[in-house]
């Protein structure tokens, strides 16, 4: 595959209407698949149920002498308002250079690249020295449950030390004065609370002074009060984005954003529920609360922390869910080699500036491989004409759509990273 057919490829992937849990996701996987058999590779799907596959193809090393790699994106997008945009959602239409569509950014164009860096490899099979997987999932917008999270099921074994290409990162961005290219390098783990009180319910007329919501109120207000208590977690990847840009004061609205959420662990109420009915006094009161903490925190310091927040107030909580974060040490040979790799690929296809790391601005598919001692790295890789900050609002947004060179781009610097760690002989 050369890169005009790859551009033609990507546009017609595009062209799927892959809404997550629609028809179009297996159309995309078949339409995958079919390239992959034109190459040569067998590929095999992985289906929860059936009309909904996942698609896994390898690449072996004749005697693997490192942990492999997986390169992994998801095939479903979320759906859009042909009103609201200016081109067909589905279209694949290019206009003033730019490709627009849902899912030329979140993210069919990591698929596509990582396709292409694959096949290329495919071509020099023989010198492999590991191997190489191409896993391409959907139901990602649905929270993984036919996606990710059920391939992990039937192949665990495969995300247990990789090393994985991720989404999330990969978007430049201008900070006092200079291009970096961000790379994501952990995430944070999320943490679900429930918080609730119970007191007399009644009539309306009659509130009395035992009321479930005024407890609740309490409780919530302890909590939020004791924010700047959650200190947990790691600060390094901040620390390294500090020490890299040579300051934490930052020009741009966006980085500034993501340097800050670096570095801090937050609360955020979901949901509550006090109650239906107008004229009734609610004998219960609950609240939804997310935290979001910072890679190297526990479950058990979530409860610690409500244990403290709540004492002696009548509001009670319950843990519900915690999916723990990630994070690559910076000072690690494995990110030492990607970032080195990428700052090379990057300067020789036309983008001048540093790589940066960052911690993923949401949870991705990459919490499945993170949470197993896995490497992940967020990396499709865009030029300055695709920053992150005009990026960001277009993800799940109204026109989607990449710069045809950003694409091209993408697919060449993904290439190279692949060639330089999976190839023997590769000068570094
Ligand atoms: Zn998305």
């Amino acid at each position: 595959m050369n890169l005009a057919e790859s551009k033609e490829a990507f546009i017609r992937l595009v062209q799927i209407p892959s809404v997550t849990g629609s028809a179009g996701e297996e159309t995309a996987c078949a339409f995958l698949e079919g390239i992959l058999r034109e190459y040569g590779i067998p590929s095999e799907r992985i289906a929860k149920e059936p009309g909904r596959p996942n698609l896994l193809a390898c690449l072996r090393a004749p005697h693997p002498e490192l942990e492999p790699v997986v390169l992994i994106s998801h095939i479903d997008v979320v759906d859009g308002d042909p009103k609201k945009w200016s081109h067909p959602v589905f279209g694949g239409e290019i206009a003033q250079g730019r490709i627009f569509g849902r899912g030329t950014l979140d993210t069919k164009q990591l698929t596509m690249m990582e396709l292409y860096g694959f096949l290329k490899l495919k071509e020099r099979e023989q010198d492999l020295k590991r191997d190489v997987w191409f896993l391409a999932t959907i139901d990602e917008e649905g929270g993984s449950a036919y996606g990710m999270e059920y391939v992990k099921t039937v192949r665990p074994e495969l995300f247990r030390n990789a090393v994985v290409i991720n989404e999330g990162g990969g978007f430049p961005l201008h900070i006092n004065g200079k291009n970096y290219m961000m790379l994501t390098v952990g995430e944070k783990a999320v943490c679900r609370a429930r918080v609730w009180a119970e007191g007399t319910g009644g009539h309306a007329s009659a509130p009395g002074d035992d009321q479930a919501i005024q407890k609740l109120a309490e409780g919530l207000r302890r909590i939020f009060a004791a924010e700047e208590k959650l200190n947990w977690g790691s600060r390094h990847t901040r620390e390294t984005m500090e020490a890299i840009v040579g300051s934490a004061d930052w020009d741009n609205e966006a980085a500034a954003d993501i340097f800050g959420y670096a570095g801090q662990n937050s609360i955020a109420m979901r949901n509550y529920r006090i109650g239906e009915r107008s004229n009734v006094i609610p004998a219960r009161a609950e609240a939804v609360l997310e935290f979001r903490i910072l890679p190297g925190a526990t479950q058990k310091d979530v409860a610690e922390f409500l244990d403290q927040a709540l004492a002696g107030t009548q509001a009670q909580y319950e843990i519900t869910g915690f999916e723990p974060g990630f994070e690559s040490h910076f000072d690690n040979s494995h990110l030492k080699e990607l970032v080195h790799d990428l700052n090379q690929a990057c300067a020789h296809y036309g983008f001048e500036g540093e790589v940066l790391p960052m911690l993923a601005l949401g949870r991705t598919d990459g919490r499945f491989f993170g949470s197993e001692g896995s490497f992940v790295y967020g990396c499709s890789p865009l030029l300055m004409g695709d920053s992150f900050d005009t990026v960001l609002p277009k993800v799940h947004g109204n026109d989607e759509s990449i710069l045809e060179e950003s694409y091209l781009f993408g697919c060449r610097v993904l290439e190279e990273i692949l060639r330089k760690n999976c190839l023997q002989e590769e000068e570094r």
